[in-house]
């Protein structure tokens, strides 16, 4: 067979579709005209979401010196008071009077330019205005000023709160880390690009407490930590590189600030960010609380104020670089000229939601009920895919283009040899393993893939 030619993601319009075809994301509320920016994980969609929360947490907290929470959404309000959220945390908003656009000033081209409108290039514009980001909403019900709560703009508060209860129910030494995966919200002015900026989703993130003088060095071993991660899951490295952030881009908490950016379609853009974030939350809660969160260190017999190393990476922010780097089209041309395209969504199998496809070659009851066994005993190992309709070709396509690492036939000569047919997908080659022990082969060729 020829060689095939390679396209890759040029635009997120191929995933929307994609997404929407086969079960990975959906418009929130799409029959009622959709909301802006939020989006629903569908069947297959949850499965790989809930596969891309079990890497990195896997990767984090089975460490002997990380442990994980899953803390409230809602906090206390003055927690967002000492973090620097209810003063700061806002970015500068601008209306165009005349299309009535509202857009962000700091990162808007035409604006930053010539102060233009980015819609319609109208200069009739107001004066750009601090626009909180965060929910706001009331607890109880009483809807006065003294009942607001904020949904939470990011999950790091949640742990900072908790490191005195974590470090004494683990009665881990630092340095140690606290690793949690929650639900933040924003009231992004400008979210878009499907999942990459969108009002409520998903972060994982894991503030590393260190012993000051020490920060430095778990900046720099946490950077290669998190760059090792992506590798290990298929990540292509060229599509990744870091950004240090300069002294005018640096966050109010940030002593050293690099992102882990990754080259979507719209270009160079956030992933994950790893802050220096130096002592600025334990003290700020040390003030606002009363209470002491100062570490004994009772080697040295010293106490001190951790400092924070934190990685902070969107859910569904690496979910979208996952699928973007995975998608390709690998384009053949045979003897009559004809062209065909078979697209393959070339997943990591921890990644891809269905590791095996079962495939009856005909719906005869003698094939069916084999595979219908085969089905229900892998499907207790392994996230399992049963299609028997259309041609095996066919079948073979819809598997490719979800990452489904390993499609299983079972056809008339099973019934003689007690073997099944597997097919590879990223090189189609096929070969005959007997049913017996084929729990054992699939996670054996998954951990070697
Ligand atoms: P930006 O400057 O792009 O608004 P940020 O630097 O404020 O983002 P962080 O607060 O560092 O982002 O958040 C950590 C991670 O959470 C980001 O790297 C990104 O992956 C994810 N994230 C942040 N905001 C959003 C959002 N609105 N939608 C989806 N993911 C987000």
């Amino acid at each position: 067979m020829a060689e095939a030619r390679i396209k890759r993601l040029e635009d997120f319009s191929t995933l929307v579709s994609l997404s929407k075809r086969r079960g990975f994301v959906f418009q929130s509320s799409e029959i009622y005209g959709g909301l802006g920016s939020c989006w629903d994980f569908g069947p297959l969609g949850s499965l790989m979401k809930a596969n891309v929360k079990r890497a990195w947490w896997n990767a984090m907290t089975r460490r002997s010196d990380i442990c994980g929470i899953d803390a409230a959404i809602l906090m206390h309000p003055t927690v967002w008071k000492a973090s620097g959220h209810v003063d700061g945390f806002s970015d500068p908003l601008v209306d165009c009077k005349d299309c009535k656009t509202r857009f962000r000033s700091d990162n808007t081209e035409s604006y930053l330019h010539e102060k233009k409108c980015c819609n319609c290039g109208s200069k009739n514009l107001s004066e750009p205005r601090q626009f909180n980001l965060m929910f706001k909403t009331h607890m109880g019900p009483v809807e006065d000023t003294g009942a607001v709560v904020y949904l939470r703009p990011e999950t790091a508060q949640g742990i900072f709160v908790n490191f005195g209860n974590c470090q004494a129910s683990t009665r881990y030494k630092i340095p140690f880390g606290i690793a949690q995966i929650g639900k933040s919200f924003r009231n992004e002015i400008t979210p878009g690009n499907f999942i990459f900026r969108t009002r409520e989703f998903e972060q994982m993130e894991m503030q590393f407490f260190v012993k000051p003088g020490s920060d430095d060095q778990w900046f720099e071993t946490w950077k290669d930590t998190r760059m090792n991660f992506y590798g290990k899951f298929g990540l292509r490295l060229e599509n990744l590189r870091f950004h240090p952030h300069g002294a005018g881009e640096l966050a109010h908490y940030a002593k050293a600030a690099v992102d882990v950016q990754y080259k979507f379609p719209i270009g160079w853009s956030e992933l994950e960010g790893i802050h220096n974030r130096s002592n600025f939350d334990l003290s700020q809660h040390m003030k606002f609380s009363g209470k002491n969160l100062e570490y004994f260190d009772e080697v040295a017999k010293e106490k001190f104020i951790p400092f924070v190393i934190e990685t902070a990476v969107g859910c569904d922010r690496l979910f979208l670089a996952f699928m973007a780097d995975a998608y390709r089209e690998e384009i053949t041309v045979d003897d009559k000229g004809q062209e065909d395209t078979r697209v393959v969504m070339g997943l990591h199998p921890s990644i891809a939601p269905i590791k095996v496809a079962i495939l009856p070659l005909s719906k005869k009851d003698e094939l069916t009920s084999i595979a219908e066994k085969l089905r229900d005993d892998l499907s207790e190992d392994f996230d399992i895919l049963y299609d028997e309709s259309a041609s095996i070709g066919k079948r073979y396509r819809r598997q490719d283009e979800i990452g489904t690492p390993f499609c299983l036939t079972v056809d008339f000569d099973t019934l003689n040899d007690q073997a099944v047919t597997i097919r590879h997908r990223d090189t189609m080659k096929q070969e005959r393993v007997p049913i017996k022990g084929l729990a054992g082969y699939v996670t054996s060729a998954l951990k070697n893939f």
